[in-house]
């Protein structure tokens, strides 16, 4: 890995720290008495709804739904805050039987979401009946500690007739796996965990979601401030600044095909660290992108540091990475160093 020396001078911490802080500086307010907070994980197959539940909870389009978002590193966070608890609510990418190692990675990755949060948040296409996909994501959920609510969305497109069939074979589902479960399995009853139905489309059912999730939440105050959506949009937005320098500065050397990947932010009271890596294709590219002895990738970075410095009104120190990712989504070294951790 390359790593010409763009940094003014070390960070005097490393940039170690578990959850990248949220950016905003601003205070959180006072939390009234009895106030919850916490982290909600946002499991389902693919297609069910998930962004589009995160961005109607929300507000705001937070959620992007493109396969290269897939690709991102972190998780979303979306926030939501009430008047009597705020929601740190993760995307994680669908959980679906893996076809080809990246979508293994991401499983594992959606996995480990689930051992971080508060509550998981179960979602399904309540439109169908249950299916083997369901199925599979409720064996995961075996082991976790977090108490499980499953939203049955797409309720609006489901007859009146037919709902309580429909959730008939969802109840079904759980019970189901209970039975099939070994006796001394320290497991959850999956049959216990509640269900709700919602639809993300017409807001039906969800303000009964939020409250739900929001009672399973450990008394605690604002993680982030309360007016904040989102801390997935800086990131983005400091990548963007990245990407920009790199088109400016290299004309049509290279492809715009480039991809720039924030890897962490953390913020330690003093000034904003931000860890990055650009990725390219071929070595060609790379040599290009760093120039005669880093001359070209300091001229990006500092080019990007100062806007970035703009949009923090502050001091940041920018790590660049130049990176050649030859058919990275198949390659497991690749992928472990674009954060898809194993475990
Ligand atoms: P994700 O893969 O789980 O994030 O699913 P998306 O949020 O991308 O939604 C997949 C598709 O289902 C999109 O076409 C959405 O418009 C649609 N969808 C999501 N929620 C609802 C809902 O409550 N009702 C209806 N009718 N469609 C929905
Ligand atoms: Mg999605």
């Amino acid at each position: 890995m390359d790593k010409p020396g763009l940094s003014e001078t070390e960070p005097e911490q490393p940039l170690g720290a578990e959850r990248p802080l949220p950016l905003s500086l601003a205070l959180p307010a006072q939390a009234p008495e009895g106030f919850r907070s916490g982290f909600v994980a946002l499991i389902g197959r693919p297609n069910v709804g998930k962004s589009t539940l995160l961005n109607h909870l929300v507000g705001e389009k937070v959620a992007i739904t493109s396969p290269v978002a897939q690709t991102t590193r972190n998780r979303l966070r979306a926030i939501l805050t009430t008047p009597s608890a705020q929601l740190v609510l993760l995307d994680t990418p669908g959980i679906h039987k893996p076809h080809h190692l990246l979508g293994e990675r991401l499983v594992k990755s959606a996995r480990s979401a689930i051992g971080e949060v508060d509550v998981v948040l179960l979602l399904v296409d309540g439109s169908e009946p249950a299916g083997r996909g369901d199925g599979f994501i409720v064996e995961l959920l075996r082991f976790c500690r977090a108490p499980v609510l499953v939203a049955l969305n797409k309720n609006d497109l489901v007859d009146p007739l037919r709902a309580a069939e429909l959730e008939a074979s969802y109840r079904e589902l759980l019970l189901f796996s209970d039975q099939r479960a070994d006796p001394t399995d320290p497991g959850q009853r999956r049959s216990d965990w509640p269900l709700l139905a919602c639809s993300a489309s017409t807001g039906e059912g969800c303000p009964e979601l939020v409250e739900a999730l929001a009672a399973r939440l450990p008394l605690g105050p604002h993680l982030y401030p309360p007016d904040a959506v989102s801390d997935q949009p800086e990131q983005l937005l400091l990548a963007e600044l990245i990407r920009e320098q790199v088109l400016t500065l290299t004309r049509e050397e290279v492809p715009h095909s480039v991809a720039v990947q924030v890897e962490r932010i953390v913020e330690d009271g003093k000034r904003i660290a931000v860890l990055a890596t650009v990725l390219v294709e071929r070595s060609s590219q790379k040599g290009i992108l760093i120039g005669k002895r880093g001359q070209m990738l300091k001229e990006i970075g500092s080019g990007a540091r100062a806007q970035m410095q703009k949009v923090f009104d502050g001091p940041v120190y920018l790590e660049l990475f130049v990176k050649v990712v030859p058919n990275w989504r198949r390659n497991p070294a690749r992928l472990a160093e674009l954060g898809y951790r194993g475990e």
